[in-house]
């Protein structure tokens, strides 16, 4: 795994002696980076920049903004506690957040998505949209009254975002698909590269699958993308028991590409996404949308597992 940029993960020790040095709790002192996670944002559609600053059960503190695709349709936008929650759950920070400071209300999609962790009602929430001494925290399930989620439609078992996943998938011997019928016709200048590292590429969007988190569907998937120095960035699909929140494979790379320091996305050269063959929910093609608007001589290859 590449090693996270510090901006977007910071350490537990890292957070409590910066809490000491001001007297305060790690939780007290999550407010003072929410400017910090808004200057990470990319929000060329609405320059309306979101910081979201989580407290995992690990005691490290994890960054998240909102990013925007322009080209593409809205519903493809990463939201600030969407980007917090796949930072944490693709770094092993849980199992819970134990705290949340955001600099906007959360909008419905993710008061949504945050069901999705195990008694989220739980977790405390401030809203600052300014320097706050003493944050006023209160429980998710003050602005979340009478919610919907995982605990309506699973039983106790199933593991949710944040816990650990085993999809016990593999893939499928004859399962390679390639661009345009033909082997490989890669015109991306980076052939050489992108072959010495096709295999691990395949077993990293494996293993991502198998972490995911769609126990609605049963229609796990992963992705890994590979940036022009050949370093690799995966992501998980993970879905919501409303659907519509569910985080795309290639959005929790995209993720995994940012936290790790990735720059402009015209730097990721090549991309697998593993995912089961002619079910209900497939990545496939609005990955390749994706990824041509964001990175058009990315090659793109997909594989089947079951
Ligand atoms: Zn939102």
């Amino acid at each position: 795994m590449n090693q996270p940029a510090t901006r977007y993960i910071i350490t537990a020790s890292e957070a409590e002696s910066m809490a000491r040095s001001k007297g305060l709790t790690v939780a007290q002192l999550l407010p003072s980076f929410v400017k910090s996670a808004q200057d990470l944002a990319r929000t060329p559609i609405s320059k309306f920049d979101v910081g979201a600053v989580g407290l995992g059960s690990d005691g490290r503190i994890f960054l998240g903004a909102n990013i925007e695709f322009p080209g593409l349709p809205l519903h493809h936008s990463i939201h600030a506690e969407q980007f917090l929650i796949t930072n944490l759950a693709a770094h092993g920070g849980g199992p819970k957040l134990l705290n949340i400071a955001v600099s906007a209300a959360p909008c419905g999609h993710c008061r949504q998505f945050l069901q999705e962790l195990r008694r989220v009602s739980e977790t405390q929430i401030v809203i600052t949209d300014q320097p706050l001494e003493n944050p006023d925290y209160k429980p998710i399930s003050s602005i979340l009254p009478n919610p919907f989620g995982p605990f309506d439609l699973l039983d106790q078992e199933t593991p949710l975002i944040l816990e650990k996943h085993n999809n016990g998938l593999s893939l499928k011997d004859d399962s390679s698909i390639t661009q345009n019928g033909s082997k490989l016709n890669l015109s991306n200048g980076y052939h050489d590269l992108i072959d010495k590292n096709h295999e691990s590429l395949k077993l990293d969007a494996l293993e991502a699958a198998c972490n995911s988190h769609a126990p609605y569907s049963g229609c796990p998937s992963g992705v890994a993308l590979m940036d022009c120095e050949g370093k690799v960035y995966k992501g998980s699909y993970m879905e919501s028991a409303a659907y519509n929140p569910s985080m795309m494979p290639v959005q929790a790379a995209l993720v995994a590409y940012m936290v790790a320091g990735g720059g402009g996305y015209e730097r990721i050269v090549a991309a697998v996404l593993v995912e089961k063959e002619g079910v209900v929910v497939r990545q496939e093609d609005t990955a390749r949308l994706m990824l041509k608007y964001i990175s058009p001589k990315c090659e793109l290859r997909v594989f089947h597992c079951v």
